[in-house]
């Protein structure tokens, strides 16, 4: 593989994975049967009376280990050479989905899971978390296994972006620790799963080159968010809006007027004008307290659906809202922080 390809391909990758991480871990959510059930509680009582009596009866589900051949696949896949839609994984699994079968057992382990267990969710970051853990007990040069741990936190740094304002980084020297920690604790190797060599994909997605010094990540921020935005309806963190107000239908409170400055939209910010289709949306703006109509065609479904939801309850009533805008009109003009708004809705 190409250094210039390796890019499109690690985003590829990933978008597929998070799409059906699902799929290949549903069929290992798995309900304990009785018998295992009553064989653990007697093994506790064995050395603990009381607490083998204070275990819950209630039979768990969870996600049992998974099958190192798949771990395998699932790490070919993300780390070789061969383009993500040849790869075994992808193939095999594309071939499943069209088995009606297999998509009713993942559908109905996948809903038994988040019936009685929410603290496992099966999508991506539990995918990456157990290939981690098996990379980290493969045999072979700690020096392979370390470059091919880096290689996959950048999955892992990708998977943990969150559409606000901070930067999430995983260093180098963790990494090391953490392999070393290991080691010692778990003497125990996968020796027939030696796995990956090494790969173009690997060498370069490991490297300190590849990588940008401000985020640690081969990806920059603004690409970590659009990938983000594909997978949640969200507005992005850094949407900006000018405080102006050139349209006379625009409701505004008192003689309020625009200041001219930008801002970020929160979206739990903006607020609901029921009497007005075309102009519904307004935010405060934070510098100057002037309602300021966020244009329908920059939200969302999803986010319409919230503001929509939240704005049914009283505290953000549209005419409160006025009131908060008015009374910053008898204020002087200094900047105002978006914290000191929340105060003034909530007196
Ligand atoms: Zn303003």
């Amino acid at each position: 593989m190409q250094y210039k390809d390796i890019e499109q391909e690690f985003i590829n990758r990933y978008k597929y994975l998070y799409i059906n991480a699902k799929y290949i871990l549903a069929p290992f959510i798995y309900k304990e049967t009785r018998e295992e059930k009553d064989r653990f509680i007697r093994r506790i009582s064995e050395f603990n009376s009381r607490l083998a009596l204070s275990t819950d009866d209630g039979l768990s589900v969870f996600i049992r280990l998974i099958d190192k051949k798949v771990l395998s696949d699932v790490e070919s896949f993300l780390l070789s050479d061969i383009p993500y839609n040849e790869s075994k994984l992808y193939l095999e699994l594309e071939e499943k989905k069209k088995d009606s079968d297999f998509l009713l057992e993942c559908k109905n382990n996948l809903e038994l899971l988040s019936r009685e267990n929410n603290n496992i969710i099966p999508n991506l970051t539990k995918l990456l978390k157990e290939v981690k853990s098996f990379i980290e007990l493969q045999s072979g040069m700690l020096f392979i296994r370390n470059k091919k741990i880096l290689a996959l936190e950048q999955y892992q740094l990708l998977d943990k972006y969150k559409n606000e304002d901070s930067i999430s980084y995983i260093s180098n020297n963790n990494t090391w620790c953490m392999v070393e920690e290991k080691k010692k604790r778990k003497k125990k190797r996968y020796n027939e799963y030696q796995a990956l060599e090494t790969s173009n994909f690997i060498n370069y997605v490991s490297s300190d080159a590849a990588r940008y010094d401000y985020n640690g990540c081969i990806l920059t921020e603004d690409q970590k968010q659009d990938i983000y935005l594909e997978f949640h309806d969200e507005l992005p963190w850094n949407l900006e809006i000018e405080c102006n107000g050139s349209d006379s239908k625009i409701i505004k409170a008192g003689n309020t007027s625009p200041c001219g400055n930008s801002f970020y939209i929160k979206e739990d910010e903006i607020f609901v004008n029921p009497y007005d289709s075309e102009h519904r949306y307004y935010h405060l703006c934070p510098c100057c307290g002037y309602m300021v109509n966020i244009p329908k065609e920059v939200l969302t479904p999803g986010v319409i659906s919230r503001i929509e939801k939240r704005c049914l309850d009283e505290d953000y009533s549209f005419e409160r809202m006025v009131k908060v805008s008015h009374y910053y009109s008898f204020r002087d003009r200094r900047i105002f922080k978006q914290d000191k708004i929340k105060k003034l809705i909530n007196k």
